[in-house]
């Protein structure tokens, strides 16, 4: 979003206040170019080797963003088979999706790999059953838990040893044993070690884990270090220098490829990286309470649309689109929602007046995604912007939507 010289904001110059009163408020927006700008920057950084990058659309399943990512050439990573399906709806073909489940039952990994996905295996009761049915007929890869604390918070940790993620590197013995039992085709080694990562350190230590467990399986094709580079969340945040990651993580795998007898394909399954930078979410002041302890100021929206300070932590950005050049006062801004929704404290804003539009930036991974109905809330239409246009990509709901699955009170 951009302020500009007549002190409005714009998104590819349209007016976010606007596409509100078109569209209702809280509004999903998404800045197709910055989904451009950023997978180019992740293939820039690595342009020296096989890279392939894996959307981990769990961050954000629009179709009209996964229509995105095939044509700019991105891939797939699904935690679900409800996921692999949206993929397939967005025009992928199921060889370019990965599917990496967390202890899902047996028959939706079936479901996965005879629909035509590769399977990034997750424990050892998983590979026993995958050689019993498969064999050496099917590919899979396997996902290990390196052991490695990383990442924002604990909430969003997921290779530490005590993460239910992958199997630990730990028990390498056993996973080869039951690969030889079967002969199972292991084609790749993948690890994901959580969310918010900034520095190179971490994703470099993990690789040599990687990349040492590697040396065990004659067959990959594979090397697949998840997800998780740190964005931007507050003006000059600092955050993973992508470039410098690409740099060293290129050095090491052309080395390892060397060691290893053959040349790889690296791949990276990002989706914070991708789109969160590109999604704002819109909301409208209700409400401006002057309390004695400090000044709410409501929204009408809530951890039902955005639930992710509420349930990690963390900071968003929040700018007063309607009166960017009021005097600086600080608001604590809250929800709607009959449960505590603090999405910001004593925070410093421009005078925020009932009725103000404000933006929530950081949107666009965890948002939608993550919404719920909670209060018999409808939740929020999406539009993208893309080479100038916008376009809704999901209307509002309605009390339809709700009652749908509801039995005996609809016709
Ligand atoms: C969630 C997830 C990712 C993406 O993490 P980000 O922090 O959004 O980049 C990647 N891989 C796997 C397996 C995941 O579960």
């Amino acid at each position: 979003m951009h302020l500009s010289e007549q002190n409005s904001y714009t998104i590819q110059n349209i007016d976010p206040i606007q596409l509100v009163e078109q569209y209702g408020s809280p509004l999903y927006v998404y800045d197709g170019g910055t989904i451009r700008r950023k997978t180019q920057e992740l293939q820039n950084a690595f342009s020296g080797i096989n890279m392939k990058i894996k959307f981990a659309c769990k961050s954000n399943t629009n179709l009209a963003i996964l229509r995105l990512m095939r044509e700019i050439g991105v891939e797939l990573d699904v935690v679900s088979t409800g996921e692999l399906e949206m993929g397939k709806l967005a025009g992928y073909d199921t060889g370019q999706i990965t599917f990496t489940p967390s202890g899902v039952p047996f028959h939706e990994v079936k479901t996965a790999v005879e629909a035509g996905a590769i399977v990034n295996v997750d424990s050892i009761p998983l590979l026993e059953w995958f050689g019993q049915t498969y064999g050496n007929t099917k590919p899979c890869l396997i996902r290990l838990k390196p052991n490695v604390a990383a990442g924002g918070n604990i909430k969003i940790m997921t290779a530490h040893a005590d993460s239910k993620f992958g199997i630990s590197v730990l028990l390498l013995d056993q996973i080869l044993t039951v690969v030889k039992k079967y002969d199972i085709k292991v084609i790749g080694l993948h690890q994901h070690t959580g969310s918010d990562i900034k520095d190179a350190e971490p994703f470099l230590q993990v690789a040599d884990i990687v990349f040492e467990a590697a040396l065990q399986f004659p067959d990959l094709e594979i090397i697949d270090l998840g997800g998780g580079f740190k964005v931007s969340y507050k003006p000059n945040d600092p955050i993973t220098d992508m470039q410098l990651l690409g740099n060293k993580i290129s050095e090491r795998f052309k080395n390892f490829c060397e060691k290893y007898g053959r040349e790889l394909q690296l791949w990276f399954e990002p989706g914070k990286f991708l789109v969160s930078e590109c999604g704002y979410l819109l909301v409208n002041t209700t409400v401006v309470k002057e309390d004695p302890a400090r000044t709410f100021v409501h929204i009408d929206s809530g951890l039902n649309h955005l639930i992710r300070p509420m349930m990690y932590g963390s900071y968003h950005h929040i700018l007063n689109i309607s009166n960017p050049a009021g005097e600086k006062k600080d608001y604590t801004i809250v929800g709607y929602i009959c449960e505590t929704d603090t999405f910001a404290t004593d925070r410093p804003l421009p005078e925020v007046r009932q009725g103000d539009v404000l933006a929530f930036l950081n949107a666009g991974a965890y948002g939608f995604t993550m919404s719920s109905n909670y209060n018999a809330r409808f939740r929020p239409a999406e539009v993208l912007i893309d080479n100038g246009v916008a376009k809704l990509v999901r209307r509002r709901e309605t009390l339809e939507d709700l009652l749908l699955t509801q039995v005996g009170f609809t016709e």
